[in-house]
């Protein structure tokens, strides 16, 4: 069985889509490389944060579901998406992070340096420092607010909070293939494939509340698989596991199959493909709203209900 490559993407609950998106493309400069709805829930937004060509482990996602609740960290969710920063950018977030009023808690998590802080909606985030990110497949994204040596690179982690985190890890190690790769402070650290591909970093905390979804709370983390064949295999090995796994569903930018694993947390197996430059051209993606075929023909009844956005504006066109 091939190992999962490591973190495909995340999949998050934002509250107001324009503040996600000044959020994660204004001040955290990443491009909206996707603009497009909620397959199981048109009448909301999904966004897409990424590098320029939105590769695969780039990429930042949201529901915008402003009425729902705040939800709670805790066990059976995962508590916090880390994003790779170049080494030697610390400094330079650090003032950014602050100079836009967030509090930011510096730590150093298995030798690297981590600035940890929450966006607008309560979402904790942290952006780590990683000596393999210079290693990643990245495009800088050119009208960016964010100097391109500086940029984040990718999805590095998440933290995965277990009643009892045994049951996951040996999911991680026997059916998705991953390999431990460090221990600290109670945090096990696993690899795919890709070791400059993001983690699962998981605990247990057994005294902590049971987590729920809700605003400023990770939906599901998926993990990548190169094609639809390895898909497959993974799909039946999760099975074999005794854990349910759907059916292929055809997200049109990839192929997905979703499953809990032990803990109760959503994970996902994604394949690398077709990818986000299927249906717009690469200089104009997240500039208009994209819909999957079968949506096309209620066009007009989504548009209808959902929020005009405004992107952020490029550093020269600033006055
Ligand atoms: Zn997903």
């Amino acid at each position: 069985m091939l190992p999962v490559g490591g973190i495909h993407h995340v999949t998050c609950i934002a509250g107001d889509p324009q503040e996600n998106l000044d959020f994660y493309a204004g001040l955290l400069g990443m491009r909206l490389v996707k603009r497009s709805v909620n397959q199981d829930d048109p009448g909301t937004y999904h966004l897409f944060y990424a590098d320029a060509e939105g590769h695969p482990g780039s990429d930042l996602t949201f529901f915008p579901w402003p009425d729902m609740g705040p939800g709670r960290n805790g066990t059976g969710i995962t508590n916090e998406v880390a994003l790779a920063i170049p080494q030697g950018s610390a400094a330079w977030w650090r003032d950014r992070l602050a100079k836009e009023g967030l509090r930011v808690r510096e730590e150093t998590r298995f030798g690297e340096e981590t600035l940890a802080f929450e966006d607008f909606h309560g979402l904790r985030l942290a952006l780590t420092t990683s000596p393999r990110a210079q290693e990643r497949t990245f495009t800088p994204w050119a009208r960016s607010a964010v100097p391109a040596v500086h940029q984040i690179r990718g999805l590095h982690a998440v933290r995965a909070v277990e009643i009892a985190a045994d049951p996951t890890k040996a999911l991680a190690e026997r059916v998705l293939g991953m390999r431990l790769v460090g221990s600290e402070e109670g945090w096990d650290r696993y690899a795919g494939a890709d070791p400059a591909s993001g983690h699962l970093d998981v605990c247990s905390k057994p005294s902590l509340p049971r987590g729920e979804w809700g605003v400023g709370k990770v939906h599901h983390v998926a993990w990548r698989v190169k094609d639809d064949a390895q898909q497959r295999d993974l799909q039946g090995a999760v099975r074999s596991a005794g854990l349910g796994a759907t059916q292929v569903i055809d997200r049109f930018w990839f192929h997905s199959v979703y499953f809990r694993e032990p803990g109760g947390i959503l994970f996902e197996l994604a394949t690398d493909g077709p990818g986000f430059g299927v249906d717009e051209p690469l200089d104009a993606l997240g500039e208009r709203l994209v819909l999957p075929p079968w949506l096309e023909p209620r066009r007009p009844q989504i548009e209808e209900r959902l929020s005009p956005l405004r992107l952020p504006r490029a550093p020269e066109a600033r006055p």
